[in-house]
Parts: C-alpha cells; sequence; structure tokens
C-alpha cells in the first residue's frame, strides 16, 4: 500500500528501531512507548485491520502469537507482558495496518479497561 506509514517502515522507507524480521513479520519499537516495553509485530503483507483477516492468513496470524513471547522475553518482559490489537474506529486503531502491540517492562501495567461503575 503506497500509502502505508508501517508498509514503508518495512521498507525502509520511514526509519525505525528494528527488533527482528523474517520473510512474513516485521517488529519494531512504537514511536511513543507507553512502557519500558513497547514493541510492534505486524505483518509485512498489508492487512488493513483485524477485521480484515481471513482463512489464507491463519499461518501468518500464528506466527505473530507465537513471535510475541519470544521477542518480549528479548525485550526483558520476564514477568509477562500485554499483546493489543487495536480494530477500527471503537478500538481506536491509528494505523491502517495489522498490528499487535507488545507493552511490558514494569513492575505492573495499569487495568486494561477500566470498569465503568
Ligand atoms: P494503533 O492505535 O493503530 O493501535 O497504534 C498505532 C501505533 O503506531 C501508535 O502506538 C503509534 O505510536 C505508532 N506509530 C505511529 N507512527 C509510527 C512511526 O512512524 N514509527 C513507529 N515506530 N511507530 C509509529
Ligand atoms: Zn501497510
Amino acid at each position: 500500500m503506497d500509502n502505508c506509514i508501517f508498509c514503508k517502515i518495512i521498507k525502509g522507507e520511514i526509519p525505525s528501531n528494528k527488533i527482528y524480521e523474517d520473510k512474513d513479520i516485521f517488529s519494531f519499537h512504537d514511536i511513543r512507548p507507553v512502557a519500558p516495553v513497547h514493541f510492534m509485530l505486524i505483518p509485512k503483507l498489508h492487512i488493513a485491520s483485524l477485521d480484515n483477516v481471513e482463512k489464507k492468513h491463519q499461518d501468518l496470524l500464528g506466527k505473530i502469537i507465537l513471535l510475541a513471547p519470544k521477542l518480549a522475553k528479548e525485550q526483558g518482559c520476564t514477568d509477562g507482558f500485554r499483546t493489543i490489537i487495536n480494530t477500527g474506529r471503537v478500538g481506536g486503531q491509528e494505523v491502517y495496518h495489522l498490528h499487535a502491540h507488545i507493552i511490558g517492562g514494569t513492575e505492573r501495567l495499569p487495568v486494561m479497561v477500566p470498569n465503568p461503575s
């Protein structure tokens, strides 16, 4: 996708702090980290969001999930971490190239979604 920030990061047209790459997956630190560890795992294939995944993407999604704990530990998350995939308007998705946030490196992350009551 020509106008996609993350496609440009994969191609090296926009610099990033890369932590992992293979033929299918790219991983890099978030530019605005919300915790001591905050990186992204993305497919090299442009898929706009989790709302757009299809059966044919199953192995790709599996690779991302399997890489998450491996890279998280390498980044210092030795006692857990959080994985977030924001999806669409309600999910607050800003960048429409599917990405999993991996967040941690702190004693305890705050509650994910505060109880409204
Ligand atoms: P979303 O809200 O779509 O789940 O998250 C998008 C994330 O991408 C945000 O956390 C934001 O900080 C990150 N981001 C946006 N632009 C860039 C960029 O150019 N480089 C990097 N490394 N992260 C970015
Ligand atoms: Zn893209």
